[in-house]
């Protein structure tokens, strides 16, 4: 099943999609389940917004791909290495990133992003994925220049626009399907990866991040990024794909 959160006739609804059209929901499917209203939207009607906005956090992990690891200069760390950007960065597909004046450099990452479905505190791994409601697209825009300089990365992941998501939340997406992340810009592929080939696998980290904080619905954790991360400038179009996610595409353009 493919859930979308999107806007039509100025109202901003939950709906199932598929290639045609959108069954509208009563509430938010994280909360009240998946009872419809029995409208049917045409796709070409709506426009897609992020699919979670999450209440509390986004949690990341950074060099969770040993190849993206080796490319910033060191290793992957044995335990997941965690970070939180604000619900704030959150935008939606073809939502434009806005590079800030304070920045240089602004990267994009591609990731698998999983949106947590029920509270999570002291999960193990057997059952974490019993915490997942379903797996999204994420791309980790990062101020590289300020990561570097400030010492910690709040303001550099942490700007406004610095989290895309979407285009919709699947709900039976395969962790062991083969999928890869693909990042292009301007249509040239940068970064295509394995998810296999992440060193925390998605069990692990939702264990090891809920043994420190409460997870709770509508929170995302974005997985971690694979080799070819780079620059991007206004002006340029920035794509991740993912095999059975699709694909989420921003515009970027400067302050
Ligand atoms: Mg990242």
């Amino acid at each position: 099943m493919r859930i979308v959160r999107y806007s039509h006739d100025e109202t901003i609804r939950y709906g199932i999609i598929d290639e045609k059209e959108v069954v509208e929901l009563a509430g938010d499917p994280l909360f009240a389940g998946f009872d419809t209203t029995g409208k049917r939207i045409p796709v070409g009607e709506i426009t897609l917004l992020a699919p979670s906005i999450p209440r509390s956090k986004i949690v990341c992990i950074g060099k969770n791909y040993r190849d993206h690891a080796a490319e910033m200069g060191g290793e992957a760390p044995t335990e997941p290495l965690l970070f939180l950007k604000p619900n704030t960065a959150v935008i939606g597909p073809n939502d434009a990133i806005v590079r800030p004046p304070q920045s240089e450099r602004t990267d994009f990452e591609g990731e698998l992003a999983v949106v947590i479905g029920r509270v999570a505190k002291n999960v193990p791994a057997e059952s974490a994925l019993d915490y997942v409601f379903g797996y999204t697209i994420g791309n980790d825009v990062t101020a590289r220049d300020l990561q570097r300089s400030d010492g910690q990365w709040a303001r550099a992941k942490g700007f406004d626009t610095f989290c895309p998501l979407g285009p919709a939340i699947e709900t039976e997406f395969d962790l062991t399907g083969g999928a890869r992340v693909v990042t292009r810009v301007n249509g040239e592929v940068r970064q295509d990866g394995p998810i296999s080939d992440m060193v925390h696998s998605v069990p692990e980290i939702i264990a090891y991040a809920s043994a420190a904080f409460t997870l709770l619905p509508g929170d995302v954790i974005l997985t971690g990024t694979p080799a070819g991360i780079g620059a991007f400038d206004a002006g340029d179009v920035i794509e991740v794909e993912i095999s059975g996610l699709g694909i989420l595409r921003n515009p970027a353009r400067n302050a």
